[in-house]
């Protein structure tokens, strides 16, 4: 009962609007990191662009469908979808005679 009487009493804040401008604000300030820092460090290698084969000294260049070409670097997600929205809304504006 205690629980209702308080949220009776604080009819000021609403819960629901509290979390959608919590998810508001992340999504903001993600897509501001996406557009200020397109590229994050590969975790897989750890930004050096290659990776330990085996236990020695050997190196190999981080490459495959889950390396970054040697590059170090990933594209973000959001920059990625970013790109394919751009592409796509490009593709659809050329003209096609
Ligand atoms: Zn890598």
């Amino acid at each position: 009962m205690y629980l209702l009487a308080a949220t009776a009493t604080h009819t000021t804040i609403n819960p629901g609007l509290l979390i959608f401008l919590l998810a508001a604000g992340r999504a903001v300030w993600y897509a501001a990191l996406c557009a200020v820092r397109p590229f994050k460090r590969h975790r897989r290698c750890q930004g050096l662009g290659r990776l330990h084969a085996g236990g020695g000294r050997i190196w190999k260049p981080c490459k495959g469908w889950r390396g970054c070409r040697s590059t170090g670097v990933r594209l973000r997600l959001g920059r990625r979808v970013y790109a394919y929205l751009k592409r796509t809304r490009q593709a659809g504006q050329r003209r096609t005679y």
